[in-house]
């Protein structure tokens, strides 16, 4: 399939999982990524991995940076001469027990899942055609439904759903599509610095409740992908659970 020839996106959190996995199969499709994170070492590692059709350029930003954020969008516009997609994978989680709930942590979670996705989609909106454009966010499961000491970044993705579904009513007009993609537990970095937390019962956490397992982040980014591509052309404004069925 080739569906992104043609085709400039802006993938951030490029570097490592989901969002590494995410470029690989957009370039595999044709597209043009403009790859952001702010681990520079990861980023060079998703340049090698990446084969096919499209080609990658990368830019090492924090997503909280409103300055470089700027900077990126402008640089991604110049370098591709248009933008017609935006996929945030950029995140972070924390395992936090309420008692220890830190308000640097709850800023942090904040700062980087919902003000570093919403800084994105404020820049890139006005460069997207009309009719074509397309913006997808990656929430999670965790902000429908509980997990066990991830009050915090539960609230924070909950925060990137509302952020998405509300900006899918306002820019419908203008035929642009806002997905929210919401994982439940996939087999990456992020989930396994989950795994070795000292002395947590995890036993209503995602993973244990997904009758598929925990997902790769191939499948993710397939979801991803279809979200983004002309053959969802018809889906905007809801939360596209990538879960496993953890819901049943
Ligand atoms: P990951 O840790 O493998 O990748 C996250 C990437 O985001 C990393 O490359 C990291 O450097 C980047 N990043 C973090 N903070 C940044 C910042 N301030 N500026 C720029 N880049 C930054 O994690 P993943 O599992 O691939 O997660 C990707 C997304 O999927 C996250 O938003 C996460 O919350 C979400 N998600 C993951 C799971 C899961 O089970 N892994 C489930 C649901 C949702």
């Amino acid at each position: 399939m080739q569906r992104f020839s043609g085709t400039n996106v802006i993938v951030t959190g490029a570097a490592s999982g989901i969002g590494q996995a995410t470029v690989v199969r957009l370039v595999a499709e044709g597209a043009a990524v403009f790859a952001v994170d702010r681990d520079a070492a990861g980023l060079a590692d998703t340049v090698a991995t990446s084969v096919g059709t499209g080609r990658v350029m990368t830019d090492v930003v924090d997503v909280t940076d409103e300055a470089a954020v700027v900077a990126a969008v402008r640089a991604a516009h110049a370098e591709l001469g248009s933008v017609e997609a935006l996929v945030n994978v950029a995140g972070a989680h924390r395992t936090t027990p309420i008692a220890s709930l830190s308000v640097e942590d709850l800023r942090d979670l904040f700062e980087i899942n919902l003000v570093g996705t919403a800084l994105f989609c404020r820049e890139v909106v006005p460069l997207l055609p009309d009719g074509t454009g397309v913006i997808v966010n990656v929430a999670s499961t965790s902000a429908a439904h509980g997990n066990p000491y991830m009050s915090a970044y539960s609230a924070s993705k909950g925060a990137v759903l509302g952020f998405s579904l509300s900006l899918a009513a306002e820019l419908v007009g203008r035929g642009i599509r806002v997905v929210p993609v919401s994982p439940g537990t996939v087999d990456t970095p992020l989930t396994r610095s989950v795994a070795v937390e000292p002395g947590l019962d995890l036993s209503a956490f995602d993973r244990i409740r997904s009758p598929l397992g925990p997902a790769r982040p191939e499948q993710v980014a397939a979801a991803i992908a279809f979200a983004a591509s002309p053959d969802a052309s018809y889906l905007t404004g809801l939360d596209l659970r990538v879960d496993g069925g953890s819901h049943i």
